[in-house]
């Protein structure tokens, strides 16, 4: 018995047929045709599920191994409906798409839709960074910034589908973002907030190019890193204290040039605060979307079905 993971970002769409240890089977990965509108991602979706089915053994009656499909979607997303409620422009016309609804329609199976960022926390905690606990903040330092509070092993969802963590202010009346506000956490600590201040420095830079100077001990990327790490110390502390989670993990693409600095942001979320806090680094990479997909899946069914997974 297996799942379909998916996980759908504004670049790409990763799929894999998952067991129900979190064995990893035959893996898809398309490209994310936003310049196709709503009517191309769910194509593109379709296109992965049907990749992926074809792939499997199937019996007179149809591919009967797979259970369910999961579905990590970048935006905000009504899990009981499956229905996107918003989307950025990163996804163009995907908001108001009822996933969920269209894709169990096409496919026969059951389908469920979580945010992507809460999908990828939920990676984390079956088979990833967070596996040994049970309350945790996950922050995915991407492009933008995502967020997702799991408390008793539960993804918590608000009722508009939040939380928002990438928006809280961070510096009031600070950089302008794109939600309406200003001074939010993702215009400092993101992929993209990294980029615009390398660029800021020389226009020549992008945020690689900061890092390697950083480690070059560089007097003008060192100013800027430092801005950077007293920033998301700001954004972590006030998470911890707000939610009180066991640790926080911190996932994204901004992570992989972690081992560079992460001594000195060590040093600095300690002298900043007496909060017992403990920031550890995701450990799924680009696969946690996808397996937390699965994961949601699973759980559905299990809940659906009043069944334990042992007796399959
Ligand atoms: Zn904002």
């Amino acid at each position: 018995m297996s799942t379909i993971g998916i996980d759908l970002g504004g670049t790409k769409i990763k799929a894999g047929i998952i067991g129900k240890n979190g064995e990893i089977g035959q893996t898809i990965q398309v490209m994310t045709p936003i310049e196709l509108g709503r009517d191309g991602i769910m194509s593109a979706l379709s296109f992965v599920i049907d990749r992926l089915l074809e792939t499997l053994p199937t019996a007179a009656d149809g591919n009967v191994s797979i259970r369910a499909i999961g579905i990590g979607s970048a935006g905000r997303v009504h899990r009981e409906t499956g229905t996107i409620t918003f989307a950025t422009d990163n996804l163009p016309g995907w908001t108001g798409t009822k996933v969920k609804e269209l894709l169990e329609r096409k496919h026969g199976f059951p389908v469920f839709v979580e945010n992507d960022v809460k999908a990828a926390a939920l990676g984390e905690s079956w088979l990833g960074a967070a596996r040994e606990w049970r309350h945790f903040a996950f922050i995915a330092l991407g492009t933008g910034i995502g967020g997702a509070l799991v408390y008793g092993g539960n993804v918590i969802s608000g009722p508009n589908d939040g939380p928002e963590i990438g928006h809280i202010m961070l510096h009031p009346g600070g950089a302008a973002c794109n939600c309406g506000q200003n001074g939010c956490l993702e215009q400092y600590v993101s992929g993209k907030a990294l980029n615009r201040v390398a660029r800021e420095v020389d226009v020549l830079w992008d945020s690689r190019k900061l890092i390697r100077m950083f480690v070059e001990k560089d007097a003008r990327a060192t100013n800027v890193m430092r801005k950077f790490i007293h920033d998301l110390c700001a954004g972590l502390i006030t998470i911890q204290n707000a939610f009180d989670p066991q640790t926080i993990v911190l996932g994204g693409g901004v992570m992989d040039s972690y081992p560079f600095w992460q001594e000195h942001f060590i040093t600095a979320l300690h002298a900043a605060t007496s909060v017992d806090i403990r920031v550890i680094p995701a450990l799924l990479g680009n696969d946690a979307g996808m397996l937390g997909a699965a994961k949601l899946a699973w759980n559905e069914i299990v809940a659906r079905d009043g069944s334990s997974l042992d007796v399959w």
